[in-house]
């Protein structure tokens, strides 16, 4: 019988000691719910970005000390629209900088359309050993609504051509809740991604971002706000079907093997973020980079935006406001003591959201749907 402590512990004791986190800053086009930081058509920057990428990481290798790396995510972004060769011998760079362990995880990000056969084996050959797949739904009405270029089928060869290149771990991404979307949509989105047999499942929740297409669209009235309440029906729905299928759930979004690489983010460990707009956290320090891609290429070393140190108490909540989102649980001993007070009676409080065993806190179904209030109401 496992203790509370190592119960809580479960999946936050996967995550390596230090990651690496690449942004690609290209895309072939802009998703109009995406506000993340990437740009369309500016990939003859690509070969100088990518050399500066390997400059920015013999900076962080030469001011710190970091522990051997333990996993690569290099997402963006739509790293596999670059050529495979660059993208490769990019990543050798970085290995000879920060190392790997043995069991390193190394994650690409990709398209469908991206995603063709010969490309995924070289980089499979070149040590990238999980490749996460930007299905995001099985409906190609829904993937129209959503702006998506690519059609289910190109979803499905995708997951294929990544096995017949051999990854034998391999991620999608899913979005529900778009305004359009049927429940039936949904539905048959997460069947369809099950019978694929993906090693790990995203589900998001659409969320609409200012400086976006949709966030102009809902702002002018073009086009409704994503409903809560179905919202809700839909994750309570990918929760039942995930978990009927055998998907172990282990953070609020995420069922299945989990990604190591964010685990550290979960876990507030410590990772290397290189290129445009990347953010990191070593040695306690949270630090940014400007997001100008072209600025980028040219003076890597020099494109800090801003540092932050969390005091104790930040600290203490931001770990429960993260590990909160870690379906195994919280060790109220532990927690209580980061936070320098007994959060047993405002976890008793939130009973129907919360459920206690013992010394372990767990979020209930409920609880799942509003994490963040419960991480507000146990840290006011
Ligand atoms: S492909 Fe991904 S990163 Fe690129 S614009 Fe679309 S959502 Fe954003």
């Amino acid at each position: 019988m496992s203790t509370v402590a190592e119960r809580a512990q479960h999946a936050a004791s996967l995550a390596p000691a230090f990651g690496v986190y690449v942004h690609v800053p290209f895309c072939p086009s802009k998703c109009p719910y995406c506000d993340f930081n990437t740009y369309v058509g500016l990939e003859p920057l690509a070969p100088a970005y990518l050399h500066a990428l390997v400059c920015e990481a013999e900076m962080w290798k030469s001011r710190h000390e970091l522990a051997e790396a333990g996993s690569y995510f290099i997402g963006g972004g739509t790293p596999t629209m670059l050529d495979e060769h660059l993208v490769a011998s990019t990543l050798k760079d970085l290995v000879s900088i920060f190392g790997a362990a043995e069991d390193c995880e190394v994650t690409v990000e990709a398209n469908p359309e991206t995603c063709d056969a010969s490309r995924l084996a070289f980089l499979r050959e070149a040590g990238v050993n999980r490749l996460s797949i930007g299905g995001q739904s099985f409906s190609n009405n829904v993937l129209q609504l959503l702006g998506r270029r690519h059609s289910a089928e190109a979803t499905r060869r995708a997951v294929r051509e990544a096995r017949a290149a051999g990854f034998d771990n391999v991620s999608l991404d899913l979005i529900f809740g778009m305004p359009g979307e049927t429940d039936a949509e949904w539905n048959r989105s997460l069947i369809e991604a099950v019978a694929l047999e993906p090693d790990h499942i995203s589900c998001y929740a659409l969320t609409i971002e200012s400086g976006t297409a949709f966030g102009a669209d809902v702002a002018a009235g073009r086009m409704p706000s994503p409903d809560d309440d179905v919202q809700a029906v839909r994750y309570e729905t990918a929760l039942d079907v995930l978990s009927a299928a055998g998907y172990r759930h282990y953070e609020i979004s995420n069922w299945g093997l989990p990604s190591r690489h964010n685990l550290i983010y979960w876990t507030q460990g410590s990772y290397a973020g290189l290129g445009a707009g990347a953010h990191s956290h070593v040695d306690g320090v949270r630090s940014w980079n400007r997001k100008n891609p072209r600025a980028y290429a040219e003076s890597p070393t020099a494109m800090r935006e801003g540092e932050e140190r969390l005091d104790d108490r930040e600290r203490a909540v931001e770990w429960l406001q993260l590990r909160l989102r870690l379906v195994d649980g919280i060790d109220l001993n532990e927690a209580s003591k980061r936070m320098g007070r007994d959060l047993r009676p405002a976890a008793e409080a939130l009973g129907g959201i919360v459920s206690i065993d013992g010394d372990l806190m767990t979020l209930t179904r409920r609880g799942l749907l509003i994490e963040n209030e419960v991480a507000i109401r146990l840290t006011a």
